[in-house]
C-alpha cells in the first residue's frame, strides 16, 4: 500500500531532500494540518511545479495571540494523511522543539504598516509567528518554490515582502481561494463551526460580492462599507474588521478609483474567520 513519507525532525527531512540529489525543484506548501480542499489545491499546483513537494503540516504557536484559539486548533494528522494519499509529497509534521530548537534565533523583521492593518492590528505578535515560521521552513526545506492562498491575503504580502526584503531565493506562488457551496472560504477553523454556523457563515462572502458589484456600480466606498456593516448587524455573526485597501501596500483606501480589495475578519460561534475579494 501507498504509504507517505512522513519526517519528524529537519534532520531527517534534511537528509532525504539533500539525496534527491541539486537539480531537482523543491516545493513547500506550508500548514497547519486539518488539511480540506483548499490545502489540496495548493498541493496539486506544487505537483505541477516541482519534482518533489514538501507539505508542513505544523501549528506554529508563535503566530498564536490568543493560547485558547491555539489551544483548540484542530489537528487531524491521520486524516492530513489520509487527504495527501495519491499525491506525490512528502509530509514534515515536527514538534516545536524541532523548528524552534535551542540553536534558533528569531529574525526581526520590521513589517512597517503592512504589520499594523487588519490582521496585524487585531492579532498583535501573529505576522513576527509567521514570518519566522516561514523563514524556519525555508531555511530547512530549501525550496524553489513556495505555495500560498489568497485566502490569507495579508499573509501573501508579508511573505512576499519577507523573501523581498531579505533576498531569499525563493518564488512565491499565491494560490486561488477554495469555497463551500454556499461561498464560505474553506478553513481548518470551520471544523469548529456547526452545522448551522457554516450556514450563517455565508453572509461573509456574500458581503464581498455585495461590496463587488456596489463598486462595479460606482456606489461610494462610505455607501458600502456602511451597508456592509449593515448585513454583519442582521446576521448572527460579529464583524471584526471589513476594510477596502490597496493590494499591493494594504493601506485603507480613501475611494475606489484604483485597484481595491475589500478584506473581512468576523466571529461566527466565536470562531474567527477571515475572508477577501478583489473589488476591482
Ligand atoms: P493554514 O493551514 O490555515 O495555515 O493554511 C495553509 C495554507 O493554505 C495557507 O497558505 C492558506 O492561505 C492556504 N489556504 C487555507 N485555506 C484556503 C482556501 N480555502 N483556499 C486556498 N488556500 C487556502
Amino acid at each position: 500500500m501507498w504509504e507517505i513519507r512522513t519526517f519528524s525532525t529537519r534532520e531527517s527531512l534534511s537528509q532525504f531532500l539533500n539525496d534527491l540529489g541539486q537539480d531537482k525543484c523543491i516545493g513547500v506548501v506550508p500548514t497547519m494540518g486539518a488539511l480540506h480542499p483548499g490545502h489540496i489545491s495548493l498541493v496539486e499546483r506544487a505537483e505541477e511545479d516541482c519534482d518533489i513537494v514538501v507539505v508542513s503540516i505544523f501549528v506554529n504557536p508563535k503566530q498564536f495571540n490568543n493560547p485558547t484559539d491555539l489551544e483548540r486548533y484542530p489537528r487531524t494528522l491521520e486524516a492530513d494523511l489520509d487527504m495527501l494519499k495519491g499525491h506525490n509529497v512528502v509530509v514534515y509534521n515536527p514538534s516545536v522543539d524541532d523548528v524552534y530548537g535551542s540553536d534558533h534565533v528569531d529574525i526581526d523583521l520590521e513589517l512597517g504598516s503592512m504589520g499594523e492593518v487588519m490582521e496585524g492590528k487585531y492579532r498583535p505578535g501573529h505576522f513576527d509567528g509567521v514570518v519566522n515560521v516561514i523563514y524556519r521552513l525555508f531555511e530547512i526545506v530549501k525550496p524553489q518554490n513556495a505555495y500560498f492562498g489568497l485566502k490569507d491575503f495579508q499573509q501573501v504580502a508579508v511573505v512576499q515582502f519577507l523573501t523581498n526584503t531579505m533576498n531569499l531565493p525563493v518564488e512565491i506562488v499565491a494560490c486561488p481561494t477554495h469555497r463551500e457551496r454556499n461561498g464560505l472560504a474553506m478553513s481548518s477553523r470551520n471544523k469548529l463551526l456547526s452545522e448551522k454556523g457554516k450556514n450563517e457563515a455565508s453572509v461573509i462572502f456574500k458581503a464581498l460580492t455585495f461590496a463587488k458589484e456596489s463598486a462595479a456600480n460606482g456606489i461610494s466606498m462610505n455607501t458600502i462599507k456602511a451597508d456592509v456593516k449593515r448585513m454583519f448587524d442582521d446576521s448572527s455573526l460579529t464583524l471584526e474588521y471589513f476594510e477596502i485597501v490597496d493590494p499591493s501596500t494594504l493601506k485603507s483606501l480613501d475611494d475606489l478609483s484604483g485597484k481595491a480589495q475589500a478584506c473581512v475578519a468576523a466571529f461566527c460561534e466565536d470562531v474567527r474567520l477571515i475572508d477577501n475579494l478583489e473589488l476591482k
